[in-house]
């Protein structure tokens, strides 16, 4: 028997180019046993060699940057978006924000470096930094405007670029042309560009070979590019440069792009640093101070063999680093790196011409930015075009025929969430077999046709108790922990009451003692912290060992009889709202076959994280009939199980269903939830079906929804001012989807 208990944790630290090679390789060739974490500050990390070519509009935005989400998946690791400043060296964890320490026993550093000005007075506040470059980004974008702005009234416009090395050459190049491509700068009125290159260097692009120096201090002359040599940048201030010498200069803006340097926040944990200023390494890249800490990239420094901090380094030691990282943690000796000597920069000269310089060696001509566009281009790719991987089934040899096989792996990429639930239909034969026992203090039907069961107490309330249990849909315990509490406690709110008290079942995977301590934490204060914000206390539970880690919960509410919401209490003539968007379910699955984008998941996740109990406050507040939450049949397996024993049908209005972003992309690719086939059969009671079968959203009707929103049923009348208020509280996808109608054929659907 094969099983692979989690015995090890790795963490990454940073998206760097480095950690890119790290996660590929992890993906094609995974250590069984060993759990992965990626932290980093950006999700979809910038590529700094494409900069150029985006800011003159060659490049679109995703062409220079890769999303980490799905090489994330690819490598089986879990995804943390946030900042890392302070590691524990001594008990090995490291401390964010707003979640659990994260304890590892390996950690990797990749986390680039920023220009060295940042340290100047009044750079924060005066002067942009090209790093960290999605900020870079944003607030460029002021400055093309306002230079444009000024410019085409016919006043001067002058740019301070700081900095001599390739960065800044590559910079004053495209931001002469990004700027002078703006609407408005042409005409008559159009006043001067000015830029004006800051250097406290004798020389540009220092290190280079001469002609190369030679060749971009004449080309940037001649395109009006003024380079002031010996010029130290003493103070940034309001609209002005204040060097060393006490000579100021004027500027409408300022950009750095000065020479790398890093935060103290490493050493203040006890790494080591380098004569240079960054973390010193040795040649199998571990930390000179701790040798469970590894570090590539700009941020590293390799003892007795530095080199100019660039892309090209961190590239190359990411093949090594992938190598020692899975050589250390299974105790295998390490491979020793030594960097090569010289690099080819191919600097952009923004108007596809490149220079290359490799040594004494220099070339400059359009083919040299062909080769720097195939270069770049090749490198995006391979991050974002990932392989799929072989579903491997472990069966043996002869026990099945070729076709049973085929079926059974094109099945094997089961989905969580609620993607994972038993069919309705086959449910629904199964507990139609089960025998009744009836108790006058039971008002539930068996088979649990409401949300949640209700059992008349001796004081005249009704104790209502809901279940739900969800595989995990993604490797971060807490944050399923989170969204594993809200699903559960929605049948509650679906019912139209608070949520009092629950029971959790928690599913954990067999790992060493420590892992597994460490899982269930995280998911447990994830849980606790859901429950706090919904009010609701943790009662007990039980766990178990489970293949996958898995979690649900027992809800408690209590009512007057009178004030619950049922499923089947519509009127004809009731609108409906759904409260979130669809589309979970499609989503999670592309994210399994890691094709989904951090941003669309981003946005369901955060949809996800938020409970519907405000929701279901103001549904009861405007006199709501009825209600649902919208779980693993989808849209359409919810709306008919409301309509079940109703001579009532609804009219859906396709088009106002609200979906979530990316959700259409990954249905009409053909990516569907493990429930969604199942769900389809309901297809057979739309009535028009034919008409709207092609529509882009008639699959979304299907979605199977984890941690979905409510589908509130209520009197037109009162429908506006619902859903204004459903609005104003953070609801802001809610949307009238649709009218209860008469019917002679209960549950008949007509789509408009
Ligand atoms: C305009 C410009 C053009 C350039 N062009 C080239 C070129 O053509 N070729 C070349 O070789 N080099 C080029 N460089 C240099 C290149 O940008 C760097 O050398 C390279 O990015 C360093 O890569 P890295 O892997 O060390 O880190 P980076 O690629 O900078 O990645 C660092 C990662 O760490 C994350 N991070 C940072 N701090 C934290 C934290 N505290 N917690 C969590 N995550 C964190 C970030 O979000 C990011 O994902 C250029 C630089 C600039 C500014």
């Amino acid at each position: 028997m094969k099983i692979s208990p989690i015995v090890k944790h790795l963490v990454l630290i940073g998206g760097g180019h480095s950690h890119l090679a790290v996660l590929r390789r992890f993906g094609m060739h995974p250590v069984p046993g060993l759990a992965v974490t990626l932290i980093s500050r950006e999700v979809v990390t910038p590529y700094s060699g494409s900069l150029p070519a985006h800011l003159v509009g060659l490049y679109s935005r995703d062409l220079m940057h890769i999303d980490l989400r799905p090489l994330a998946q690819f490598a089986g690791a879990r995804l943390i978006q946030s900042e890392v400043t302070k590691i524990n060296l001594e008990d090995r964890s490291i401390e964010l924000c707003d979640r659990p320490d994260i304890p590892f026993d390996c950690l990797s550093l990749n986390i680039g470096s920023r220009p060295d000005s940042a340290l100047i007075t009044g750079a924060s506040n005066h002067a942009l930094a090209v790093k960290p470059i999605d900020k870079f980004l944003r607030e460029w974008k002021f400055i093309k405007q306002q230079a444009s702005t000024t410019l085409s009234t016919g006043e001067n416009y002058r740019l301070a670029i700081v900095g001599g090395g390739p960065a800044s050459v590559e910079l004053a190049f495209a931001s002469q042309i990004a700027i002078e491509q703006c609407e408005g700068t042409s005409g008559q009125k159009a006043g001067r560009l000015q830029i004006c290159l800051v250097t406290a260097g004798d020389k540009l692009l220092t290190g280079h070979s001469t002609r190369s120096q030679e060749f971009a201090l004449r080309e940037l002359e001649s395109r009006g590019v003024e380079i002031r040599f010996g010029g130290r940048v003493a103070r940034f201030g309001k609209n002005r440069l204040v060097l060393t010498d006490d000579t100021e200069l004027e500027c409408d803006a300022a950009i750095y792009a000065t020479g790398a340097s890093l935060p103290e926040w490493p050493f203040q944990c006890g790494l080591a640093k380098s004569a240079d200023g960054f973390i010193e390494v040795g040649p199998t890249l571990q930390t000179s101070s701790h040798d469970f800490v590894f570090a590539a990239g700009d941020a590293a420094t390799i003892r007795n063999e530095p080199r100019p901090k660039s892309g090209v380094y961190a590239v190359r030691q990411g093949k090594i680093l992938a190598m020692n990282l899975r050589r250390f943690v299974t105790g295998r000796p390490l491979k020793r790196y030594t960097p090569q000597k010289k690099t080819l920069a191919l600097i952009s000269m923004s108007n596809k011409s490149a220079i290359a310089t490799r040594g004494d060696w220099f070339f400059q001509s359009a083919s040299m930015w062909r080769l720097k566009d195939i270069i770049d281009r090749r490198f995006l790719k391979k991050y974002s075009e990932l392989p799929q991987m072989p579903v491997e089934l472990d069966i043996a040899p002869g026990l099945l025929d070729q076709q049973a096989e085929t079926k059974l792996r094109n099945h094997a990429m089961r989905c969580a969430g609620c993607g994972a639930k038993v069919a309705s239909s086959v449910l629904e034969e199964v507990l139609d077999e089960l025998p009744e026992l009836r108790r006058d203090d039971v008002l539930s039907e068996s088979g649990g046709a409401e949300d949640a069961s209700r059992i008349q107490l001796p004081d005249g309330r009704i104790l209502l108790q809901s279940l739900d249990f969800i595989k995990a849909f993604t490797h971060d315990p807490f944050l399923f922990g989170k969204i594993a509490t809200n699903h559960s406690l929605s049948d509650i709110y679906a019912m139209g009451v608070q949520a009092h008290s629950a029971l959790a079942l928690a599913g954990l995977p067999f790992a060493e003692r420590r892992y597994s301590r460490q899982q269930l934490r995280e998911l447990m204060l994830g849980c606790s912290e859901a429950l706090e914000e919904n009010g609701c206390s943790l009662i007990g539970g039980h766990s178990a060992e489970a293949e996958q880690l898995q979690f649900g919960m027992a809800v408690n509410g209590f009512a007057a009889p009178e004030t619950i919401l049922t499923k089947s209490n519509l009127k004809i003539g009731d609108t409906l709202i759904l409260t979130k968007p669809l589309g979970s379910g499609t989503l999670l699955a592309a994210d399994m076959r890691h094709q989904a984008r951090h941003e669309w998941m981003d946005a369901l996740m955060q949809s996800m994280l938020s409970s519907n109990r405000k929701a279901s406050e103001i549904s009861v507040a405007h006199g709501a009939h009825a209600c649902t939450d919208i779980t693993g049949f989808g849209l359409l397996g919810h709306l008919l199980e409301m309509l079940a024993n109703n001579c009532m049908g609804v009219t859906l209005l396709l088009e106002q269903i609200p979906t979530f972003a990316g959700a259409l992309t990954t249905l009409g690719s053909g990516i569907v939830s493990s429930l969604h086939t199942d769900n389809q059969l309901n297809a057979a009671r739309i009535s028009n079906q034919v008409d709207f079968q092609n529509h882009d959203l008639f699959p979304v009707l299907f979605d199977p929804q984890t941690a979905g929103g409510l589908l509130i049923s209520l009197p037109r009348s009162r429908a506006k001012a619902c859903l204004d208020k459903l609005v104003a509280t953070g609801h802001d996808r809610a949307a009238i989807i649709g009218e209860i109608i008469e019917a002679k054929d209960a549950g008949t659907i007509i789509l408009s």
